[in-house]
């Protein structure tokens, strides 16, 4: 965890170079490529040099679960990409939100959450928080006047993930952030679909940004680990959580997502130009009753992914006429995409939600979450749209 002043970057240097270059001191080796270091300990040249680092007096590293020189480049490279003050890596994006809330809150809290977040964020909030006496209070997430309507006395953190995923609803940050100053709670945004390529929630008012870097951040679908970026007095709290109870990223997933990082921009770009060409011949076929892709016109809050976002993601929800079984018949045909629930790989993935990522929800939350029985969800990745169209097409061109 290191402290920069990243200002300096913002005026001059575009997130392509930032993404690319920033975070790296070269060692007296002169390497060219960020190095691993795979060591779990260092060491000291005294007795009283050991005592120095241990106490804090002297800088320098102690032991990986502390702090370790490649996780600080990529921890240092994030930050100025989400122009955060300050950055701390996890181990998973679940271990980022974890961390986050260990480190910031206390029993008696409470939380207003968006309803249509990661399955595994929400049973952390439902399942695991309320032991400790942390209550979440969840609402949808565009309504900004239900989230001013759910904060309490006792609430501390705002927490939403914009946009959801697989409908890709959307919130107004900064008219989120407002509410959350004014009453005195600290704005969360998981920018995990977007990635600070096409949104960076931090200069539209949010206090801290969480991270899955197993997602586009890797984009290769290599390694699991995640992040938290932001205000420097959250992240040391947060810090002090990581480095006593041991969820830090491994040094060579750091590694894997300093090299992920390098692309991201070139991804994220072509990707989400892919996914408009998808969404609309989508919109278009006989056999799709509804495309959820807010880069398409016909989207509720189009306008606000256009002012809020740089692009629109490479995520799209659509709905098959036939309810599941009409889904599952276009997922049984496929021969190229993968059938797997993991998202933000070069390789285009699809899933049935409603019976994987929030296969756990009951049917009223269900409704209420808006994952219908005939909903898809399609991670577009870099292959030729063509291919994927085609292999979307065995399926669809089967039941309409
Ligand atoms: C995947 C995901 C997470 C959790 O990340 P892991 O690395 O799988 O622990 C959190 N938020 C969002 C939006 C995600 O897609």
């Amino acid at each position: 965890m290191l402290k920069y002043n990243y200002q300096q970057y913002e005026k001059n240097i575009s997130i392509d170079t930032i993404a690319i270059r920033f975070g790296h001191n070269r060692t007296n080796e002169q390497e060219h490529s960020e190095p691993i270091f795979l060591t779990s300990s260092f060491v000291y040249n005294s007795a009283a040099e050991a005592a120095g680092k241990f106490s804090g007096d002297i800088q320098g590293n102690v032991y990986s679960r502390f702090d370790n020189p490649t996780v600080q480049i990529f921890e240092r490279r994030l930050a100025a990409c989400e122009y955060g003050e300050n950055c701390v890596a996890t181990s998973s994006g679940m271990s980022a939100i974890m961390s986050l809330v260990m480190g910031i809150l206390k029993s008696g809290d409470e939380i207003v959450a968006s309803r249509s977040m990661f399955g595994s964020t929400i049973s952390l909030l439902q399942k695991y928080l309320v032991k400790f006496g942390i209550i979440t209070h969840f609402v949808q997430l565009s309504n900004i006047e239900a989230w001013e309507k759910a904060i309490t006395y006792n609430t501390r953190l705002l927490f939403a993930e914009t946009p959801s995923n697989p409908l890709s609803e959307l919130v107004n940050i900064q008219a989120l952030s407002k509410i959350s100053h004014y009453y005195n709670t600290w704005l969360v945004i998981d920018n995990c679909l977007c990635t600070p390529t096409l949104q960076r929630p931090i200069t539209l008012g949010a206090d801290i940004v969480v991270h899955s870097a197993t997602k586009y951040l890797d984009g290769q679908g290599r390694a699991l680990g995640g992040a938290v970026v932001g205000r420097n007095i959250l992240i040391k709290e947060i810090y002090g959580v990581i480095r006593i109870c041991g969820p830090c990223m491994s040094p060579f997933n750091a590694w894997i997502f300093l090299k992920g990082l390098e692309t991201l921009n070139l991804r994220m770009r072509v990707q989400s130009k892919k996914a408009i060409e998808l969404a609309k011949w989508l919109e278009k076929h006989t056999a799709v009753e509804k495309v959820y892709y807010s880069g398409l016109k016909s989207h509720p809050q189009h306008f606000l992914a256009v002012k809020q976002q740089k692009g629109f993601g490479a995520i799209i929800g659509f709905e098959i006429k036939g309810g599941k079984m009409g889904a599952w018949s276009v997922i049984d045909a496929i021969k190229l995409i993968s059938i797997t629930a993991n998202l933000g790989d070069i390789k285009t993935t699809i899933t049935h939600p409603s019976t994987t990522t929030h296969g756990k929800l009951s049917d009223d939350q269900k409704k209420e979450s808006g994952i219908k029985d005939g909903l898809l969800r399609i991670s577009i990745g870099l292959e030729n749209i063509e291919d994927i169209r085609s292999d979307l097409s065995n399926g669809l061109n089967n039941l309409y």
